[in-house]
């Protein structure tokens, strides 16, 4: 029942769970209590500091407005799905579930979407049958997605019709269509030049701040020695700041080297090979 107050044996027994026990949230069975309420207040026990760290709880990330503003312009300039967003790691960190949870929130998505959701499931009898007929026919071998588009149906109902009428497409016959193709190319080459875009920009930013880095370093009598990056040859320092950090444990005690190419570089590279990846992933 919502609303009903926790007894102090009950509190009791669920400190004595998570602390002791070291029970995870499944596992927990306070009687009369579901797992919703269990969670809530094993977070505000967590808060009071009752659990002693035996439960950090998954930290909550805020959305950020740099967050919101790529959503936006995902869903909305490129028409992006959360599913979508989430596979190619867009916002790193989020889900499909929170970025779908956000779009909804935000009221964001591509409205025909999201109208062809809503319209979904609304084939009155006569229509139908004769989708269904479209569907043995000539839709048979049509992927979804197109069928979808020209009937104005959520891409979900015209599978669910298909397994009903047991003309299931295979994955790959649904994959392998032209126009599958040239949508997925289509999309990845918009993303991929937004985010080159945006990896521009970031970059231009982080050098800037490098250079600053680099001229308060270079009067600075207790300065790191410099460092010159193997791959863009810029005299940076030998700190974290732009070099990756490796240590290693040997019998000697514990080695730091510095990366051979600077932070930059680095992420530059695992850019490329992501895009490459990316592209991969698209003409499969
Ligand atoms: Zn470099």
């Amino acid at each position: 029942m919502p609303g009903n107050r926790w007894t102090k044996s009950q509190i009791q027994s669920l400190v004595d769970q998570i602390v002791h026990l070291s029970k995870p949230l499944p596992e927990i069975d306070i009687p009369g209590k579901t797992r919703a309420a269990i969670n809530n207040q094993r977070k505000r026990l967590q808060r009071a500091g009752v659990l002693n760290g035996s439960f950090a709880g998954r930290p909550v990330k805020p959305w950020t407005l740099p967050e919101l503003r790529r959503l936006t312009a995902f869903t909305q300039d490129y028409g992006f799905s959360a599913s979508f967003i989430a596979q190619m790691g867009l916002l790193p960190g989020r889900t499909k579930d929170s970025v779908s949870k956000m779009m909804g929130r935000h009221g964001v998505g591509n409205p025909a979407i999201k109208e062809r959701a809503r319209q979904a499931c609304r084939l009155d009898s006569g229509r139908r049958e004769e989708f269904q007929s479209f569907l043995l026919a000539e839709g048979r071998w049509l992927p979804s997605v197109l069928v979808a588009r020209q009937w104005g149906l959520a891409q979900k109902t015209v599978t669910a019709y298909r397994r009903r009428l047991g003309i299931r497409l295979s994955w790959r016959e649904g994959r392998s269509s032209d126009e599958y193709r040239r949508q997925q190319r289509k999309r990845a080459a918009a993303f991929v030049a937004h985010t080159r875009e945006r990896w521009k920009q970031w970059r231009e930013r982080k050098r800037l701040l490098w250079e600053k880095l680099r001229q308060q370093l270079a009067q600075d009598p207790e300065r790191p020695p410099a460092r010159v990056c193997q791959a863009c040859g810029e005299a940076w320092y030998a700190t974290r700041e732009f070099f990756h950090v490796r240590m290693r444990r040997s019998p000697a005690g514990v080695r730091i080297s510095y990366c051979r190419i600077c932070r930059l570089c680095h992420a530059e590279r695992r850019r490329n090979q992501a895009a490459a990846s990316w592209a991969n992933a698209a003409h499969a």
